[in-house]
């Protein structure tokens, strides 16, 4: 009994007054425990609750819930619950403890409570019921629950933050104010090629990093603890081998009292961009073929180089190159051929030079050289001379030998105004990297303007500078003659130099200049080639001459109508490479023969030894379609060039026209007698009709006569004319033999 009861170990009166205290207590309980605590019989019906019971189930008063049991409170399924644990616990004597019952309704609210139920005996220790102390832990759970979510939550961003660190591409790390590393994440372990093991705890320069690097970088990292201000830091040091450049934050990381705890570094590593940064950089001042500099690059040094020249009494050379013949390779072995020439050459031209001088290629076929702290000209001269002998070697691609040469001009510049430098040759200190590139252009113009193919150097000279000025108001001038039909035809008689009868005639261009008068083509076809003006004045001519032709004929015509079988004039004209290079031409001249209703077998088109050494390939198949539509062929100023007799075979060429150069010299020199001979001999057992150019003298006509030269034409027949002139004298002469041929 003391068991369950405190009065079990008292007195009478101290019973009594204990007894009481029990009531006072229990009704203290009962009325003022926050808790609910209610007492029930074997039936579970209420014998007793607290107010707080009443109260959370909303009943009128304690008393009013005695007899009543949980199914007239509670919803019937919580009841139901409570019931079978209090039958449980009177089955079994044993209590239930921390009964957490969710979603338990009461009125309008859902609650959490927390129940202990006990069974309720008598003093004996029989079990006369149940009784149970219930706690609302709604809010508490509530709060547990949102501090659950909460936790979660900041195990997500704790997880994601991770995952970001560990991923970034980024260099991240933190210190403390030891410097001493705390956290590194992968990519800075990766950057550093250590292990995050081999780094946290030491400081950078406990890893090695070398002394001057680190001194930097920790003064900087100093400097945030001090300040508490972040810091963008710019460093670079060799890591694995290379260089890397980094753009670092450094982050204070505060703790409660201000004061800088740690520091975070985030860097990134801007080595790659660096890296694309510089070359191009590096492009924009280099060719991309040869890996040569580029204009660009070579003005900005030769104006440098002038800068440092002023008062200096050495001398500067800008060598300016154009390769010969390029054209030629490019468009008959193709372009890669082309480009394996031009990196050839390049590394031959730096092979060339001295290793403080500046090598250049401007685009296509043209390069440049620049030489600072020369002693005398001839040292630019003798660059000149190991070029040219450099490049004598042939080239190799593909199996095939290509041979070039260079032309190349050079301007000078000293660096002090030499008064006696009479030549003019050398520009003053004041010259520019522009001035200089055209002076020694314009230098090379005269080079390639020898016109033998082969090469070779001059220096600017202020004859040259002339000629350059004087080519530009031609070009200027050009443009405008051909649409204000300034341009004349002149034309030579051909003849049969054994019958001495009329052949033809060759159309000979000249200008009628406003100011300068009648000029001769060797004053603008030039220039009219080089700046492609000479496919619409070709063309001028073709038709020019073939309308003049055309009228000869008529004539021709009407005064042989006995003989019809009398051959008709015919008419040379002069084309130039260019013209042959547009595939178009073939066509232009069939079409102008159409109109005039002319044979074309009237018409022969001369083109140069030369002109067809440097024709592009298409040029080939040009004259073959001329030859095909019936037009002759022409090989004009033969002996001039380089052709050989197996190339002759190859061009579809029906005339061998001997150059004057031969011609002049006949009857005086015995070994140009016999190569017009061979000539003639060669042409004769390949079909040609051979034509001596430059006839003067007596003694020239006879000996090509007798050598079997078939035609020819020059000052001893007659200089060119106009054509009425021609018509009057040398057509009019012709038609007078007519008769007597005939008869
Ligand atoms: P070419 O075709 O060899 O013409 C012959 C040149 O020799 C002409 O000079 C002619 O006047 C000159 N000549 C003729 N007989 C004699 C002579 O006995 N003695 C001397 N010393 N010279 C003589 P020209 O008219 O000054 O023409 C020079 C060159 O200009 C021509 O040489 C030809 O290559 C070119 N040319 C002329 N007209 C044209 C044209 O319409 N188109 C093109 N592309 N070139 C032309
Ligand atoms: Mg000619
Ligand atoms: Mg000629």
């Amino acid at each position: 009994m003391a068991k369950y009861g405190l009065v079990g170990a008292m007195d009478g009166t101290e019973r009594t007054d204990s007894a009481r205290l029990d009531q006072i207590c229990l009704f203290n309980l009962l009325s003022a425990c926050a808790d609910t605590i209610y007492f029930k019989d074997l039936e579970s019906r209420f014998i007793r609750v607290s107010q707080s019971q009443a109260d959370l189930i909303g009943a009128e008063s304690p008393t009013a819930m005695v007899g009543k049991t949980d199914f007239d409170y509670f919803s019937p399924q919580h009841a139901a619950e409570a019931f079978a644990y209090e039958r449980q616990i009177i089955r079994t004597g044993r209590p239930v403890t921390d009964l957490h019952e969710w979603n338990v309704r009461i009125g309008d609210r859902e609650c959490v409570l927390s129940s202990t139920k006990q069974p309720l005996r008598d003093f004996s220790g029989r079990i006369i019921g149940t009784f149970g102390i219930t706690r609302d832990i709604t809010a508490r759970k509530h709060t547990e629950r949102e501090l659950l979510a909460k936790t979660h939550e900041l195990e997500r961003i704790g997880r994601e933050l991770r995952t970001l660190l560990e991923s970034s591409p980024d260099p991240m790390a933190r210190m403390d104010r030891d410097l001493r590393y705390t956290y590194v994440n992968p990519a800075a372990t990766a950057l550093a090629g250590l292990e995050a093991a081999d780094i946290l705890g030491r400081t950078s320069s406990e890893l090695g990093f070398p002394e001057d690097y680190t001194r930097g970088w920790e003064s900087a990292l100093r400097h945030v603890l001090a300040t508490g201000e972040p810091a963008d830091v710019e460093r670079n040091l060799v890591l694995g081998g290379t260089r890397r450049f980094l753009e670092s934050r450094i982050v204070p990381e505060f703790d409660d009292d201000g004061q800088v705890r740690s520091l975070l570094v985030v860097s990134r590593d801007l080595t790659e961009r660096k890296r694309i940064e510089e070359t191009l950089a590096e492009q924009a001042v280099r060719d991309p073929l040869t890996g040569l500099a580029n204009r660009r690059l070579f003005v900005e040094r030769t104006n440098r180089a002038l800068a440092a020249l002023e008062g200096a009494d050495t001398l500067l050379a800008v060598l300016f190159l154009d390769l010969d013949r390029f054209k030629v390779v490019n468009d008959s072995l193709g372009h890669a051929a082309g480009d394996a020439l031009l990196v050839a050459v390049a590394a031959r031209l730096q092979a060339a030079a001295r290793r403080t001088d500046l090598v250049a290629r401007f685009g296509g076929d043209e390069f440049a050289v620049l030489c600072e702290r020369l002693s005398r000209r001839e040292d630019a001269a003798a660059l000149a001379d190991r070029i040219n002998r450099a490049l004598t070697e042939p080239i190799r691609h593909a199996g095939q030998e290509i041979h070039v040469s260079a032309s190349i001009g050079i301007a000078t510049c000293c660096g002090v105004a030499t008064a006696d430098s009479g030549s003019g040759s050398e520009s003053g200190p004041a010259a520019d990297a522009d001035a200089l590139l055209r002076d020694a252009d314009a230098a090379m113009y005269q080079v390639k303007a020898r016109g033998n193919g082969a090469g070779g150097h001059l220096f600017f000279t202020e004859p040259i500078r002339e000629q350059a000025v004087s080519r530009l108001a031609v070009e200027t001038e050009l443009r405008l003659a051909l649409e204000r039909g300034e341009f004349r035809l002149f034309y030579e008689p051909i003849y049969a130099l054994r019958q001495r009868r009329l052949i033809g005639a060759e159309a000979l261009i000249r200008w009628q200049h406003p100011r300068r008068g009648l000029l001769p083509p060797a004053e603008f076809i030039p220039v009219a080639e080089e700046c492609g003006l000479i496919v619409p004045i070709g063309l001028w001519v073709l038709r020019e001459a073939c309308r003049t032709l055309a009228a000869w004929t008529r004539i021709y015509h009407r005064a042989h109508a006995a003989n019809p079988a009398e051959q008709a004039p015919t008419m040379a004209v002069n084309l130039s490479v260019r013209q042959i290079a547009d595939s178009g031409f073939a066509d232009e001249v069939a079409a102008v023969l159409r109109r005039h209703r002319l044979e074309p077998a009237q018409l022969s088109l001369e083109i140069t030894e030369t002109a067809v050494h440097d024709a592009p390939f298409s040029a080939g198949t040009v004259l073959k379609a001329l030859c095909e539509l019936g037009a002759r062929i022409a090989l004009d100023d033969f002996g001039t060039g380089y052709s050989s007799l197996m190339h002759l075979r190859q061009a579809p060429v029906d005339i061998l026209k001997i150059d004057r150069m031969f011609v002049s010299e006949l009857g005086r020199l015995g070994q140009d007698e016999a190569i017009v001979a061979a000539v003639i001999g060669m042409a004769r057992a390949l079909g040609m009709t051979t034509i001596g150019e430059g006839i003067e003298t007596a003694e020239q006509y006879r000996r090509l006569c007798e050598l079997g030269c078939d035609q020819g034409q020059g000052y001893l027949f007659s200089p060119p004319m106009t054509a009425e002139l021609f018509r009057a004298t040398h057509l009019a002469q012709a038609m007078r033999a007519a008769p007597d041929t005939s008869a």
